[in-house]
Parts: C-alpha cells; sequence; structure tokens
C-alpha cells in the first residue's frame, strides 16, 4: 500500500496529539494542534467512543505516521520483532529507532523525519565510514554515522551541525561534536521513546492476525 501522503497536520489532529511532522513550525502556536486540538472533518468535534479494534488500529496508524513508514514497512517491522527472542513492543520500537533516517532525526539532521530521510537520500551521511542513501538502512550496534566531508561546507548543513552540537540526543547515541560522528551504543528499547501510545494495542491489533 502507497503511503499516505495527506496534509501532515491532519494526521496529528486525528491522532489527537503532536507528532512532529512538519518541523520547526510543530513548536510553535502556528501547530494545528494548539488551534484545532480535535480530529479534521465535519463530525471532527464529535468524539465517538471507538471499539477496542479502532483503539488497536489508531495505535498502530499514529506509530506508523510517526516514523512515516508505509503499511507494508510496518508490518515487516511487527514480523521481525514478533520472530526475534524477547519484548515484541520493545524489539519493534527498536527497529524503527535505528532506522537511518530516525538517528539522523534524532541527531538534529532534520528537522522532521521526512527531512532526515532527504538529507540521507541525498547522501550526506555515511555510516561506518560509507555512503549510505537508504533512510530504512537498520543500524546496529557499534556503528558510526557522520556527516560526509564533502557535504559540510554546505550552508544548510552547517545549520545542522550546530543543531547537532546544541541537542539532547538519546541516551542510546554516543556522539562526539568535534568529530560530528553518532555511535549506536544500544539497540533502544520501547521506554526510550518518547511517543504516547499503548505499544500493547498495537500487539493486539496484528497478533490477531
Ligand atoms: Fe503536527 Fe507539526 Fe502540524 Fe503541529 S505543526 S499539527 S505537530 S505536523
Amino acid at each position: 500500500m502507497a503511503r499516505y501522503t495527506g496534509a501532515s497536520c491532519k494526521k496529528c489532529r486525528r491522532e489527537g496529539q503532536k507528532l512532529f511532522l512538519k518541523g520547526e513550525r510543530c513548536n510553535t502556536g502556528k501547530c494545528a494542534i494548539e488551534r484545532r486540538a480535535y480530529a479534521p472533518g465535519q463530525h471532527g468535534k464529535n468524539k465517538a467512543k471507538l471499539s477496542e479494534y479502532g483503539l488497536q488500529l489508531r495505535a498502530k496508524q499514529k506509530t506508523k505516521v510517526y516514523y512515516g513508514v508505509s503499511e507494508a514497512q510496518f508490518v515487516k517491522y511487527y514480523e521481525e520483532a514478533f520472530r526475534r527472542e524477547g519484548v515484541t513492543s520493545d524489539i519493534l520500537f527498536g527497529l524503527l529507532e535505528t532506522r537511518l533516517d530516525n538517528v539522523c532525526y534524532r541527531l538534529g539532521l532534520g528537522s522532521s523525519r521526512r527531512e532526515s530521510r532527504q538529507l540521507v537520500g541525498y547522501e550526506m551521511v555515511t555510516v561506518n565510514g560509507k555512503k549510505v542513501n537508504i533512510p530504512s538502512y537498520q543500524l546496529r550496534v557499534g556503528d558510526v554515522v557522520a556527516i560526509r566531508d564533502e557535504k559540510k561546507d554546505n550552508t544548510t548543513v552547517k545549520a545542522m551541525i550546530e543543531n547537532i552540537k546544541a541537542k539532547n540526543v538519546p541516551a542510546w547515541l554516543e556522539v562526539d561534536k568535534e568529530k560530528l560522528t553518532a555511535k549506536v551504543i544500544r539497540i533502544p528499547a520501547r521506554a526510550d521513546v518518547d511517543l504516547e501510545v499503548a505499544e500493547n494495542l498495537i500487539i493486539e491489533l496484528y497478533s490477531k492476525n
């Protein structure tokens, strides 16, 4: 199934929560959630009580939109998480967080995951010294992400470099602010992710199928 490309703010309003899809705008008073904190559409203000299935579906949709992955990709992540030994929700969020585009976003390389995905596509970064332009590239413990030397003079990149220097990055990434590199020191778990979602509902949804 193709990725849903409707207006970003509507997706947040549908979930009733900021999902930070639009970069800088999300932290300003222009954020649609700040102005219209109800679902889009004619009946958006009438909050209907959701069925169990509806709640599960919304939890999955919210997580999918947050990371900007397609339905097919999300199902693959779930299947992989389910196949591995351990807590499925921890593994699921670990896989989503260690996508290369998400790691770039966490570092401040891009003001939204969408922008980070574009930067990866523009061959802005390397992994372990090798150029990688696949946003879904799965990072492992010990992998080192860096900005390519050839790109460091670009004005936009220079601003992002300042961002990295100022940003508080997650504890599972070790940043060298001099060398401008970031190393994955452990795989994050659900508790490392600041998204408000009942992960058990996602697991329940897929475990029925
Ligand atoms: Fe969501 Fe950002 Fe739009 Fe606010 S501005 S509704 S956080 S995408």
